[in-house]
């Protein structure tokens, strides 16, 4: 049964592309592209190296968010590898990020019929700790920041909990958590100033399990006094708490954690490159974000992007590719909790009035590669859009315009060129921002195949952008 739906489905998935191919493949199917990116693969493949500084950066430093001791190891380890690789020249960008520690491991439960049920949270990224001996308050479930705005004053003594789960009918989970995230980032800022006491957040996942998502919150302009403790609380512990309060809506809930903001500490972008031939103050950025969440050791989100990126300069030379543009290799501080490394980033380089032709961020994950978004003023439309039979057969089928990346989200402008690199999205979020977001859960290939794609499209930009 599954076989032959699975025929079918490939039979279909070949004809439609067929079909496209016929319509797309004009003059510009140019004999040296194709040749130049079978190549690429065909290196990335056989002599691919990124897994393996995957492995180091995921298992030998591990988690590394900002200002840790961690992060600082992970600028060193990239610094050297990018200088060992031989660029032309590898240099530290230095920044102030912020620096939030989680302190000792969070507590949570809540009591029904005098039995304790332990329930696992995380607290998340920006907020207060709990007084010492935690909170401890009655609950009220609410799917949305408006519905939780309505209530008021209501919510004054309670812990508010924010339940509105992914919609799992939507194909692309980056949707589902576009149409969730709000309750995490904002939950503690909308609720804060009615006297609430705590805000827990179910977590950004389409799974149902054990593991809480941590991720970036912010208060706005609350004041201090209005500040409230905020917690991420695992999908099977969210489902089980909303069954309960329907029995007992006045159970107790009790949490405690011992997180806090210390003062900015220096850090740094890490930055390599490959001098151009012909336009050497033309640049072309290709990136992701060094720093990750404290939880897991940051494999997919976003180590995978960081060794990505400096692979495509390394697949580059490896096949003796001669950029006419200057290519760089950025490794972003700071994108989990500040952004603070490509604001950097950018502001050097209008300072220095550099001229950036095209940035691609890879900040998806390192699984199977779909495609690419881009965002541009519309001049290059119809020139990447000729691209697709080059990088068809690769799969790289979603080409289209959409967003880019957090990083180099602040070097638009009418000129530039912003590209998102997009791998399969099925499984992201069953890691994002948790402990699961290991090296394991990285599968070799698909890495590389991620890193050949990338190398590919920057190979064309160099090309066929001046
Ligand atoms: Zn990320």
């Amino acid at each position: 049964m599954k076989h032959f739906f699975l025929t079918l489905s490939l039979i279909s998935v070949l004809i439609s592309c067929a079909d496209v191919s016929k319509k797309e493949i004009k003059s510009t199917v140019n004999k040296k592209d194709s040749t130049t990116i079978k190549h690429i693969f065909n290196t990335a493949l056989t002599n691919g190296q990124c897994y393996q500084w995957l492995d180091v950066l995921s298992n030998t430093i591990g988690g590394r968010l900002s200002g840790s001791p961690e992060a600082q190891q992970a600028v060193e380890w990239g610094e050297k590898l990018m200088t060992d690789l031989g660029f032309d020249n590898v240099w530290l960008q230095p920044i102030m990020v912020p620096h939030w520690v989680r302190g000792e491991k969070e507590k949570a439960y809540f009591t029904v019929n005098n039995t304790k049920i332990n329930v696992p949270i995380c607290a998340l990224g920006g907020s207060v700790a709990t007084q010492k001996d935690g909170v401890t308050a009655e609950v009220i479930e609410v799917k949305s920041l408006d519905e939780a705005t309505k209530l008021g004053e209501k919510l004054r003594g309670k812990i508010v909990f924010f339940n509105r789960p992914f919609d799992d009918t939507l194909i692309r989970t980056f949707h589902a958590y576009g149409g969730c995230v709000d309750q995490r980032y904002a939950g503690a800022m909308v609720t804060g100033k009615f006297g609430a006491v705590g805000a827990i957040v179910r977590s950004m996942t389409n799974s149902i399990d054990d593991y809480p998502h941590t991720g970036v919150m912010s208060y706005g302009d609350l004041l201090d006094e209005e500040k409230v403790p905020t917690a991420a609380i695992s999908t099977k512990a969210a489902n089980l708490l909303s069954e309960q309060l329907k029995v007992n809506p006045a159970l107790k809930f009790y949490f405690k954690q011992n997180c806090k903001t210390l003062p900015d500490a220096p850090s740094f972008n890490v930055i390599g490159e490959i001098i151009g031939s012909e336009y050497p103050n033309k640049f072309i950025t290709v990136g992701g974000h060094l720093d990750s969440w404290d939880l897991g050791d940051g494999a997919h989100d976003d180590g995978a992007g960081i060794v990505q990126s400096i692979e495509v300069l390394r697949l580059l030379k490896l096949n003796n590719i001669k950029p006419k543009h200057t290519i760089r290799a950025v490794l972003f501080m700071n994108e989990e909790n500040g952004l603070r490394g490509g604001k950097k980033y950018a502001e050097e380089a209008k300072l220095k009035n550099e001229i950036h032709i095209a940035a691609l961020e890879s900040d998806a994950g390192g699984f199977t590669p779909r495609g690419f978004s881009f965002d541009e003023s519309g001049k290059n439309y119809d020139l990447f859009m000729s691209w697709k039979p080059l990088l068809a057969p690769y799969d790289l089928l979603d080409i289209n315009t959409g967003g880019s990346g957090a990083d180099i989200g602040p070097l638009k402008s009418e000129t530039i060129s912003l590209f998102g690199y997009k791998p399969d999205s099925q499984r992201y979020f069953d890691y994002h921002h948790a402990s699961t977001d290991t090296f394991d859960k990285v599968n070799k290939r698909e890495l590389e195949l991620g890193a050949a794609s990338m190398t590919s499209l920057i190979y064309l930009l160099d090309t066929y952008l001046d």
